[in-house]
């Protein structure tokens, strides 16, 4: 596997396969089987598959979360190496921000919603970021996963307004055996909290009424951030101890 830590170097590797099919699988870190289904999607689906790891502070706003967010390096990129990924991207803030995050990347209505409620300013850093990796990469598909499903619809919608040539594929959330989606912030629950966690998931899943949904989990002691359905699709965010995760159904 090849390792790039400079814009320029990747630049130019995407220059040499340039005849080839490229796909992309961007990613924070701290891999787990959720984040390996999008590569394996990808090798199957194009010659060559990118794979970036890169924890983008400009979509924190909650400088602990960014501070704890969970990171193991050396063992992501042992993974990668095992799944023959090609080429693995590992700019820093400097490579990814000459501009100190000066220009930014705004939609108006979709990103305020849900989890845009409590993280102002949170999309407008996701957006920025894959904007500006879709064009360092040019990739001929890029991977993301329904876990983030308003994340992969805003996505969806910046590529189609800017009319940027990738095409984004969307892939189904990965869940452990008790139906929690799997997250890189699961690394952070206590086995109490792993267990409230999976009861989440599976209330989430299983209790139609939204109403007694709520009242379900407030009686657990999980906090609601919100519960909400659009385009038969439930949406959910919680806090679970310091831990906020978030996950939808189709309903
Ligand atoms: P992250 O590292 O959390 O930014 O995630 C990188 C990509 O992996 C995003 O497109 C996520 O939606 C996707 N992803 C994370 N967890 C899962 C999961 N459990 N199932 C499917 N995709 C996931």
């Amino acid at each position: 596997m090849k390792e790039f830590r400079s814009v320029q170097d990747l630049q130019q590797f995407r220059a040499s396969v340039h005849n080839r099919s490229v796909g992309f699988v961007p990613t924070m870190g701290a891999l787990h089987q959720g984040h390996l289904s999008l590569i394996e999607k990808s090798q199957k689906e194009n010659d060559i598959t990118i794979v970036s790891i890169y924890l983008n502070e400009t979509q924190f706003n909650d400088r602990k979360d960014l501070a704890t967010y969970p990171s193991n390096l050396e063992q992501d990129i042992y993974e990668l190496k095992q799944m023959a990924v090609t080429a693995l991207f590992l700019p820093k803030y400097q490579d990814m921000y000459p501009d100190n995050y000066n220009y930014q990347v705004h939609e108006k209505t979709f990103s305020q919603e849900l989890c845009g409620q409590n993280r102002p300013g949170h999309f407008d850093g996701v957006l920025t970021v894959v904007l500006k990796l879709l064009n360092i990469v040019e990739p001929t598909k890029a991977y993301f996963g329904e876990k983030d499903y308003q994340q992969l619809t805003l996505i969806k919608g910046m590529v189609e307004s800017f009319f940027m040539k990738t095409e984004i594929i969307a892939c189904p959330i990965q869940r452990n055996e008790a139906g929690l989606a799997l997250s890189s912030r699961n690394k952070k629950l206590s086995p109490q909290e792993l267990e409230k966690a999976e009861l989440f998931a599976k209330l989430l899943k299983q209790e139609k009424d939204l109403n007694k949904l709520n009242t379900k989990l407030t009686e657990n002691h999980i906090d609601v951030d919100y519960l909400k359905v659009i385009n038969k699709r439930r949406f959910a965010a919680v806090r679970i101890g310091s831990v906020r995760l978030i996950d939808n159904v189709e309903v």
